[in-house]
């Protein structure tokens, strides 16, 4: 028989969570679910697969038609691997309209996965945070959204010069795409789509498209002066007036009454997915080693009614964990691996059930307790206890046993006590 060997490496873009890592992953999480609570917000979940056609109806040419993990199953399904969460969360709404209170305030935490090439804060699976409002068409919820996008990074202790939030909004570029520049909506469509790559590709990749889309000088000049503005919390003089701009008025005027003093406008921001209706925001690391989205979203009020129900307006954006992760590590918020809160209890001359018998009481008071029954030399098995990072060990032996008081070790300081084992866990607690 052959001998096979296989490789260690995990799948192409997708990344393995060992113990160490698996910490820090949580302790993001934990902060972005604390912080979605806080702002009444309730958890659910949904299916890894979703018909193909629930993306292929709105969430753009890229994500669908090269990006997707699609197949057809042992049915004859055409299905795909979830590469964003909106349109399930709007299936989801639709599904529940009758049992929803709206406005509802939703949020996931789950993995997604896109055929993408692989880079620094690029995955092929990856994880984001969901958090969407539907069913509420006033100014709080775009307000909300930004103040929210402010919050998950100020929870992990970012200073605000440390992040920017930049704002656009769909109806303004259409405003002026469309309204001012007379361009027909599919050019449009295609312009907005290389204002979204301006920072991504060279710069005479991008000059040769907007001469392509965009044939009057005259409009470049003003499209390059929009594109240029950064004057924080305003907008461009030009588009101050326009109708469409003024939810984006409101909101810059609003945030630094709410001590949010770094966000700004910027006329470049398209975001990449179709089904964006209104204002539009990212986050962006003001490291520049960390140059992509934190997290980023918008309003979409035509997604729910896409399944067969009355539409409901929706305002959604999502965190990813990878660019998210590189933001914390760079700006020094990732704490250092943690203490394990486990004690060891150690069987020794044989005794493996007395041991088991006092890991079972610790647990029953909720203490975690693990019994190390190994047969190796004392030094060598606290050598290994204190590499786990556990503090406390127990000692089992016939001698403690016949006493019934054990021996309680602090690794820290090496200090112990004889105890019984309602001390011991007196102690502990
Ligand atoms: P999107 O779903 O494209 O609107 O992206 C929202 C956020 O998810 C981005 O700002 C990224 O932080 C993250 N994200 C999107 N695609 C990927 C990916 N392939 N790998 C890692 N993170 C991603």
């Amino acid at each position: 028989m052959t001998k096979i060997k296989l490789s260690t490496a995990s799948y192409k873009g997708a990344r393995d969570f060992p113990p160490a890592e698996q910490q820090k992953f949580n302790f993001i999480v934990d902060g972005w679910k604390r912080t979605a609570r806080q702002f009444g917000y309730q958890e659910y979940g949904l299916p890894l697969l979703e018909p193909i056609e629930v993306y292929a109806a709105k969430s753009g040419e890229e994500l669908v038609n090269q990006q997707t993990y699609a197949f057809t199953d042992r049915g004859g399904r055409q299905v795909a691997i979830r590469p964003e969460m909106t349109p399930s969360v709007s299936r989801l709404v639709a599904q529940q309209k009758n049992n929803f209170t709206f406005p509802v305030r939703l949020f996931s935490v789950a993995n997604f996965m896109r055929y993408e090439r692989p880079q620094k804060g690029r995955e092929r699976e990856f994880w984001q945070l969901n958090i969407d409002i539907f069913g509420d068409d006033t100014s709080l919820a775009d307000l909300e959204l930004a103040t929210l996008a402010y919050e998950m990074m100020a929870q992990t202790g970012a200073k605000p010069e440390m992040f920017k939030i930049r704002l656009n909004d769909r109806k303004l570029i259409d405003a002026v795409l469309i309204g001012k520049m007379g361009l027909e909506s599919e050019v449009a469509y295609r312009l907005t789509k290389l204002l979204d790559q301006k920072d991504k590709i060279a710069p005479e990749e991008f000059k040769k498209g907007l001469e392509e889309f965009c044939p009057a000088t005259e409009d470049q000049t003003f499209l390059l002066e929009l594109l240029n503005f950064n004057e924080p919390g305003q907008l461009p003089p030009a588009l101050a007036d326009f109708p469409e701009a003024q939810t984006l008025v409101q909101v810059l005027a609003q945030l630094p009454k709410l001590g949010i003093t770094n966000a700004e406008f910027d006329f470049g921001l398209m975001r990449g997915l179709d089904y964006y209706t209104g204002l539009v925001l990212e986050v962006f690391d003001t490291n520049p080693a960390n140059p992509r989205s934190l997290g980023g979203g918008g309003r979409y009020d035509g997604l729910v009614g896409l399944f067969g129900v009355e539409p409901v307006v929706a305002v959604g954006m999502a965190f990813g964990l990878s660019t998210f992760w590189n933001f914390m590590e760079g700006h020094g918020l990732l704490p250092e691996q943690q203490a394990n809160p486990t004690v060891a209890i150690l069987a020794l001359d044989g005794q493996i059930l007395p041991a088991v018998q006092l890991a079972q009481k610790l647990r029953q008071a909720g203490i975690a307790a693990e019994v190390d029954g190994s047969e190796r030399k004392l030094d060598k098995r606290l050598k290994a206890i204190t590499k786990k990072r556990i503090n406390h060990a127990v000692f089992v032996g016939e001698k403690e046993v016949e006493s019934g008081k054990f021996t309680l070790r602090n690794l820290a300081d090496s200090k112990q006590d004889q105890l019984l084992p309602d001390e011991i866990v007196a102690s502990l607690q």
